[in-house]
């Protein structure tokens, strides 16, 4: 049978009007605004259609939205300088510095200036920390919006085996701390991981988060199991075009799988639309006022 495919585009939209909601709420009720900077050095193409559709997704959902343009030759002084004002500014809840810096730039000092009450994308250490030990973290959002797309097709995923393969800190990590968070049993695979397939066939829940190209087949895949396609990749085309695939050979993996991601239309949608979820998050903390609910980790 076909997998059920999980429309991510759908689901993101459930979410960002559940966003629009609570902000409506938010300003009604308590007189706030969530409010969403979002910082870009430089002029990477990428980055710069990434700060846009936030920009724009941000005033969708009510929420007061800053851009931040800053020239690629900027002194990561002035960066921090930056990041400290949007710290003290009360109207500014969630701060993100949109990746990567240029190279004269550290990184990660940058990220470690946001306040972690603000820190919305979820990569200062504070939050990594707090996430790592059970509490209460902003959590990164693309393994948040993944989180919420298997919650949403399983209910409990208590005591499902779980294999991630990938381990960076933005999604292959973070994803493993929420999955055992909601009780799996978790593997962590990456390059070094012997007989990959094997490993990857024990899983329930498999969380594919690589950057290679439909490298996730359907012998990687235990009949039934759901398939969550984090990968986002550009191949040529044989018109010499290119097109988006992920990181799972879609039309043979649905074969055996029960559910499936697309790429696209699957957890990228759910990346812009977790980022609004912990803008209002992170302002009703602030405020010591109730979270939205379903929204978070
Ligand atoms: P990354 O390069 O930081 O990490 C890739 C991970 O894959 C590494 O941990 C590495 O150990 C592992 N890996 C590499 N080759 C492997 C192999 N042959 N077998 C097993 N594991 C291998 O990448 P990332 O930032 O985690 O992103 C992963 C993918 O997800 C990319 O395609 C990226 O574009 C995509 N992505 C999508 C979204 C979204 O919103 N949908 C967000 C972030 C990243």
């Amino acid at each position: 049978m076909a997998a059920k495919v999980i429309d991510g585009k759908a689901f993101a939209a459930k979410v960002r009007e559940k966003v629009k909601e609570h902000v409506t709420r938010l300003v009604g009720e308590h007189g706030v605004t969530p409010g969403l900077a979002v910082v870009l050095v430089g002029e990477n193409p990428a980055s710069q259609v990434y700060v846009r559709s936030k920009g724009k997704a941000t005033t969708e959902a009510g929420m007061k939205s800053v851009e931040h343009k800053l020239d690629e030759t900027v002194s990561e002084e002035e960066l921090l300088s930056l990041i400290d004002t949007l710290n003290q500014d009360d109207t500014i809840h969630g701060i993100l510095v949109q990746l990567p810096v240029p190279d004269h730039i550290d990184a990660d000092k940058v990220l470690a200036a946001i306040d972690p009450a603000k820190d919305v994308d979820g990569f200062h250490i504070s939050n990594v920390g707090l996430l790592g030990t059970g509490q209460k973290a902003m959590v990164p959002c693309t393994p948040l919006g993944c989180l919420m797309m298997l919650r949403e097709e399983h209910g409990s995923l208590s005591g499902m085996e779980a294999v991630v393969i990938g381990r960076s800190n933005i999604v292959g990590k973070p994803m493993a701390q929420l999955l055992l968070k909601d009780s799996c049993t978790v593997t962590i695979a990456h390059s070094r991981t012997k007989d990959l397939p094997a490993v990857s066939r024990r899983a329930d829940i498999v969380v594919a988060a690589v950057g290679r190209p439909n490298m996730v087949t359907a012998e990687w895949i235990k009949p039934g199991a759901t398939v969550i396609d984090v990968g986002i990749n550009r191949i040529e085309k044989e018109d010499g075009g290119t097109r988006l695939v992920g990181d799972v050979d879609y039309d043979d993996v649905a074969k055996v799988a029960g559910a499936i991601t697309p790429v696209p239309g699957g957890v990228g949608p759910m990346t812009i639309a977790c980022l609004l979820a912990n803008t209002v998050t992170a302002c009703c903390r602030t405020h010591g006022l109730a979270e939205p609910e379903g929204l978070t980790a």
